[in-house]
């Protein structure tokens, strides 16, 4: 096996991590990035992704994607990039892994509930959320609450965030008001997030049969590799087909980011991750790529999200969330000790914790112990 080629200049190096949090004695013989990768994996909060909705609610079908094979599609095509960038994987590999660890059940449309929720006690962002868990919430280590990562591990996972939150949360927030950018490694997983999405909805939305093929003609992006894989294989059909079409897709994305974001550090002249963080966006696609990305998103925007079967779907789940959230927070004495005590000490804030923790087959039965009537004598 031929030696890892040295890190770019700009990429994050583990010698020079800001820190953590807690002093640590240094992860030798591990890197401090392959450290928190490590930490991430192993945490329940980690775990608990396999039972959290992507688009599809878990219990609809074994090959949907859930939060947890999403997470690690992200991770897989931001090493990719990050290996060709010359940048730290491990770290793109940690936030990705990351990313998603604060998302309540039912995806989206748990969020958006969980949010609604919590209007008057400070809102509730999946961000946010993220790096509460691993700031905060996981109970593993004997000298700390959380998972003790390094700073550009957290900054990586704060991928969004208001500016009232930013004023509270100190070095960590400070740079969105500053209006400066996150390292590269963060950049790139924040963009393979996206690529993973857009290819996987797809897939996912055509085997429910959702959408179809003649429908995702629509974006160009899509009818290109079809035209490309129907050139070659005229014979192809069903899923084959489908991911023939996808791995090109993605193969598309990848290779056009990976170039333009190249070309974007050369001409920034970065030398640094502080140049990095005082730059604009370094990492991204070029202007046509964008609008073909964009246009795929919005076909599955309005033809994928938006549509009433995943509608009825999420707008259950909604009303899940916020029956159990009303409820315990009028009577919390419903909650079991170990939760009454979070709620004496964090109030709202801890039941949003609770049920953005839960997955979607717990919040399912978590509802039915509290309001299914046929359950009412059951103490279990
Ligand atoms: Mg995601």
């Amino acid at each position: 096996m031929s030696a890892r080629p040295e890190l770019a200049s700009f990429a994050a190096i583990d010698a020079l991590t800001r820190g953590r949090l807690h002093a640590e004695p240094p992860a030798a013989p591990r890197g401090e990035f392959q450290r928190d990768r490590d930490r991430i994996v192993h945490s329940t909060a980690f775990r608990r992704l396999e039972y959290k909705t992507q688009v599809f609610v878990n219990h609809e079908g074994d090959h949907f994607r859930t939060r947890l094979t999403h997470s690690l599609e992200v991770a897989q095509i931001g090493r990719t990039i990050a290996r060709l960038l010359n940048i730290n994987e491990e770290l793109t590999e940690a936030v990705s892994l990351a990313h998603d660890l604060g998302h309540t059940p039912f995806g989206h449309a748990g969020q958006d509930a969980l949010n609604a929720c919590m209007k008057d006690h400070g809102g509730f962002e999946h961000n946010l959320q993220s790096l509460r868990v691993v700031d905060r919430l996981e109970q593993r280590y004997a000298e700390f609450d959380g998972l003790n990562l390094c700073f550009e591990t957290r900054e990586g996972i704060l991928k969004h965030c208001s500016l009232a939150n930013a004023r509270e949360l100190g070095e960590l927030g400070q740079r969105f008001l500053d209006r400066k950018q996150p390292s590269l490694e963060a950049q790139v997983a924040n963009l393979a997030d996206e690529i993973a999405y857009n290819n996987h909805d797809v897939d996912d939305g055509l085997r429910s049969g959702l959408i179809s093929t003649d429908g995702l003609m629509q974006s160009r992006l899509f009818a290109r590799h079809h035209d490309e894989v129907m050139a070659k294989y005229p014979q192809l059909s069903g899923r084959r087909k489908v991911h023939e079409i996808i791995r090109r897709m993605i193969n598309t994305l990848i290779l056009d980011l990976v170039a333009t974001t190249r070309s974007s550090l050369e001409k920034a002249g970065v030398k640094s991750i502080e140049d990095v963080r005082n730059a604009p966006p370094l990492v991204g696609f070029s202007d046509e790529v964008r609008d073909l990305q964009h246009e795929l998103k919005h076909y599955l925007r309005v033809n994928l999200y938006q549509h009433y079967q995943v509608m009825r779907m999420t707008s259950k789940a909604a009303r899940i969330i916020q029956s159990l959230f009303g409820t315990f927070l009028n009577e919390p004495r419903l909650l079991s000790p170990g939760h009454q005590e979070n709620v004496q000490r964090d109030g709202a804030r801890a039941i949003a914790d609770y049920i953005a923790g839960m997955t979607d087959r717990y919040a399912m039965r978590e509802y039915r112990r509290i309001f299914g009537v046929e359950e009412i004598a059951g103490l279990f």
